[in-house]
């Protein structure tokens, strides 16, 4: 069964976007843990979250994705904006615990000038002092288009932090298709290639969710600006065959593209149609 979804917002509240989910025909989401710019979190409301947590069972919803605030760099020169981060991740992370079993996204960061090699090293030892054995949460790297400096643009920058943490078991991969089609992996003319060398360099198992969205800009651009499905340079039968290969078809997706609820539920329509049971 296709479990799809889209990014939703978080200002009314978990239940309130579960019922959003529903209503758009979804049976996942993608949620802001906080406001990026200031990162701000309202207080948890625990009665919230049981009440969503209810109600998503008896929808029969699948695992939601937390994602972190993209301002935060967990690999920045700077040692206030690392510290920063350290804290929102694991304050979010423990929240998260209210809502047992799903994922927390976060993008690896910029390592601005440093290099790569440093830049790993800090997400590591991040991750290795925010995540505990005992977490219901499973961590997701996502894969990166390599704007800039970003770290994760490669499946190899992916495996090199995954291989460094002491607690692999709650940490996995959320792949987002527009990123790693302008990161200039083929999805378009060899699907299978990519996702053969994804198993082979980081292993398949280690794929816990999918980022679907279509790309503004050519193969390799490495500029990441999401398009909505089957209109940027992806397009709708790369995307179909995406949704329905053996090695995603039974993860959650979430859409990223460009569009107000409705337009959601119409991209929602369309990839059902498209997907073969
Ligand atoms: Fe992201
Ligand atoms: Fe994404
Ligand atoms: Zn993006």
């Amino acid at each position: 069964m296709l479990t799809i979804g889209c990014h939703l917002s978080a200002s009314k509240g978990f239940l309130n976007m579960g019922k959003e989910a529903v209503s758009v025909g979804a049976n996942t989401f993608q949620f802001f843990t906080r406001n990026p710019r200031g990162f701000k979190a309202k207080d948890l409301d625990t009665e919230d979250a049981r009440k969503f947590v209810e109600f998503w069972e008896a929808n029969s919803g699948g695992k939601i994705v937390a994602h972190a605030p993209y301002t935060l760099n967990a690999c920045s020169a700077d040692e206030k904006t690392r510290k920063l981060a350290h804290m929102i991740m694991s304050d979010d992370l423990a929240r998260m615990e209210y809502v047992p079993g799903n994922y927390y996204n976060f993008h690896p960061g910029s390592h601005v000038k440093q290099g790569v090699e440093v830049g790993t090293g800090y997400i590591v030892s991040l991750l290795n002092s925010i995540i505990k054995p005992e977490q219901k949460t499973t961590v997701l790297l996502e894969t990166m288009a390599g704007k800039g400096s970003e770290i994760g643009r490669s499946f190899e920058e992916i495996k090199a932090i995954i291989d460094r943490v002491e607690c692999s078991a709650k940490l996995g991969v959320c792949m987002d298709s527009c990123h790693i089609f302008d990161g200039g992996y083929d999805i378009v003319n060899k699907l299978d290639e990519v996702l053969e060398e994804f198993d082979k360099v980081i292993g398949l198992d280690k794929l816990y969710a999918v980022h679907l969205n279509d790309s503004k800009n050519i193969l390799g651009s490495h500029k990441d600006r999401h398009e909505c499905i089957g209109q940027g340079n992806i397009g709708m039968d790369a995307i179909t065959e995406f949704i329905n290969h053996k090695a995603i078809r039974d993860l959650p997706i979430v859409l990223e593209t460009p569009n107000d609820l409705d337009g959601y539920k119409k991209e929602i329509e369309l990839l059902k149609s498209v997907y073969r049971e």
